[in-house]
């Protein structure tokens, strides 16, 4: 029998509206909503102090600032972002090497092992969350769980600033009682749905037969109902060691506005080329994912015609494809997702050719940044304009 894995799932507490906070105390204590602010905006973090209004990431800004009218809107503050991010990484690899990060600001880790090292999991976890908090002056909440689907469920049960553990005996008991709106990927309209039909805990939806599964789920159905039995054996997978890089979020409802999605898409490709550049890889291949709000799953690839992990040419490619898709048969988007795959990994030259390397690293930003500088800050920061870079309108 194989030992019982550790996982921990980490996530910084409502993280942009944090660090909006965190740069001007002007706006702590305050609902803060950060996204674009214009009709076709959508909401990318709001703080605590606006969620009671029913704020939400991922909802349309007109719909919040109708929810919270006194809500403070603010932009993306994209270079802050990145540096704690980076910061946060860099702590988290002193705890594991086996991290996989979601997103700037969220990640698996791989404990499995690490006791002897790093004492009993809940107070290594302790230690980490104390870690983060006193090198970045934000909070952070964590899950540890035996598998990455509960213990990204732990860490948002007591959010923000909590730990919650659940070990492998407690599992069953601990997620057949959680309410069904916690199960990933349904959005509201899921379990609204779920809830017709008097499925009120994941417990619940565990017990469903298969048929009903099917009639639910189409094609997703075992992945589904594997995960309301708590069963997940996915892998961490450390981006040095990934086929893909992916970035992907299901909305609370149905987006109906190709815009909104698109605004949304851009998000996914800065996060895709955060994690490509951090790790030294480039793509040969974009990939969408598209669901609908009947869990029919589309998805549309496109060969690049270099390898790159520049975010301009990657939102190129992306946006090609959604445009492609959305100009003939658009309708209303559950979730959007963007993956970067047929990865360079460099190797051979990575640790060789250190010098190489930076300097090629170097190149990188150096290209972001002359991207920045012509098509204005927006263009390479989340929630800009969506202006293609210049060579593609001669095209
Ligand atoms: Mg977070």
């Amino acid at each position: 029998m194989s030992e019982p894995r550790v996982i921990f799932h980490v996530d910084m507490d409502a993280f942009f509206a944090s660090i909006a906070q965190l740069d001007d105390p002007s706006l702590r204590g305050k609902p803060v909503l950060v996204g674009h602010d214009g009709p076709r905006g959508v909401v990318t973090a709001a703080s605590y102090e606006a969620r009671p209004f029913g704020c939400r990431s991922a909802m349309p800004m007109s719909q919040a600032k109708r929810l919270c009218p006194q809500a403070i809107v603010v932009g993306v503050p994209g270079q802050r972002i990145r540096e704690t991010s980076g910061a946060l990484f860099e702590a988290l690899g002193e705890f594991s090497p086996v991290v996989e990060p979601l997103s700037v600001d969220e990640a698996f880790m791989d404990m499995t092992g690490t006791e002897r090292l790093l004492g009993e999991p809940a107070a290594c976890a302790q230690r980490l969350r104390r870690t983060i908090q006193q090198r970045l002056q934000l909070t952070a909440s964590v899950g540890v769980a035996p598998n990455k689907f509960l213990a990204k469920l732990a860490s948002d049960h007591h959010k923000p600033d909590g730990l919650t553990v659940v070990t492998a005996d407690a599992a069953e008991a601990w997620l057949a009682a959680l309410p069904i709106g916690r199960m990933w990927g349904i959005g509201r309209v899921g379990e609204q749905k779920m809830l017709e039909r008097g499925i009120k805990t994941i417990g619940d939806l565990a017990r469903m037969d298969d048929q009903w599964m099917r009639n639910f789920f189409g094609n997703e159905a075992s992945h589904y109902q594997r995960l309301a039995r708590g069963v997940d054996q996915r892998h961490v997978v450390p981006d040095h060691r990934a086929k893909s890089i992916g970035h992907e979020q299901t909305f609370g409802e149905d987006l109906r506005q190709p815009d909104a999605v698109r605004r949304v898409l851009l998000d996914h490709v800065e996060q895709v080329g955060w994690r490509l550049r951090r790790r030294g890889l480039r793509a040969g291949r974009v990939t969408l994912k598209i669901r609908f709000g009947n869990f029919q799953t589309i998805s549309r690839s496109a060969t690049l015609d270099q390898l790159t992990n520049a975010t301009a040419d990657l939102w190129h490619a992306a946006k090609a494809l959604f445009d492609q898709w959305a100009s003939k048969s658009y309708r209303p988007v559950r979730l959007i997702g963007m993956s970067a795959g047929a990865l360079d990994h460099g190797e051979g030259q990575l640790g060789l050719y250190d010098g190489a390397t930076k300097q090629r690293n170097a190149q990188v930003d150096a290209a972001v940044d002359a991207i920045t500088d012509r098509f204005g800050k927006r263009a390479v920061t989340r929630g800009g304009t969506l202006r293609p870079p210049k060579r593609d309108e001669t095209q």
